[in-house]
């Protein structure tokens, strides 16, 4: 079962749910929440079902739990991208918990792997999101055939755009050498969760709040000579200086 770094850990939570653990839970909750409780076609095995853990089928929209109490901790890794209603699912957590984890995929993994042009049918991840380092904001925007494989301007947006070209149009695996880093956001939040919602890249970049964050840390990355001591960082630019 997953845990998260000893010092990220709610050592004295004592009510801790988790939303869409499904085959990978978390350690230590008391409560799980999830969606498809014998359908694994959004998930990449069967559901684990933890003995002692109270079991509801619902989701991140529609959390079946009581405002009261709320729980002291609260896991949702890789379920925003799938939710519909952002708002609702962000206000759910709001409503339960004051206090938790969420993750999903980067903008950037997200652009790389997803169906590509964008096919509404066979795509579950129906969201970008990301977080850009403040407290308990978490920044959307939905995936559409205006979204997909469109980067914002600046030279985050454009590293991302050769690396997505790269997968897209020559088929080089790009996935494998980037920094595990680069490929999920996290947001410990401690308080109510904020969520903002853009049209496309471009005008989230705009509002200060670049999708692409992560191309930064892989950028930074590629000219410290330490790293570049690392097999992937170098394979990394090498694709990078065959553009
Ligand atoms: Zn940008």
């Amino acid at each position: 079962m997953k845990k998260l770094s000893l010092f990220r850990r709610p050592f004295f939570a004592k009510r801790i749910i988790e939303i869409g653990g499904g085959h990978d839970p978390f350690a230590g909750v008391t409560h799980a929440v999830d969606k498809f409780p014998e359908d694994n076609t959004q998930r990449a095995g069967d559901m684990v079902r933890v003995k002692g853990v109270e079991f509801k089928e619902g989701d991140l929209e529609a959390i079946p739990f009581p405002d009261e109490p709320k729980f002291d901790f609260l896991y949702a890794s890789h379920v925003l991208e799938h939710t519909h209603n952002p708002q609702k699912a962000i206000s759910e957590i709001n409503r339960v918990a004051s206090r938790g984890y969420l993750e999903t995929p980067s903008p950037l993994r997200e652009q790389i792997i997803c169906s590509f042009p964008f096919e509404n049918i066979i795509d579950f991840h129906t969201l970008f999101c990301w977080t850009a380092g403040e407290a308990n904001q978490i920044h959307v925007i939905r995936k559409s055939e205006k979204t997909v494989g469109i980067f914002c301007a600046c030279e985050n947006g454009k590293v991302a755009k050769i690396l997505f070209d790269l997968r897209r149009k020559k088929n080089l695996d790009v996935e494998a050498p980037m920094p595990g880093r680069s490929k999920t956001t996290h947001l410990y939040f401690n308080g109510p969760i904020t969520l903002m919602e853009y049209e496309n890249f471009e005008s989230a970049c705009q509002k200060g709040f670049c999708g692409y964050g992560e191309v930064g840390f892989i950028r930074k990355r590629l000219i410290a000579p330490f790293y570049l001591l690392s097999g992937r960082a170098r394979k990394l630019k090498s694709f990078l200086n065959a553009v």
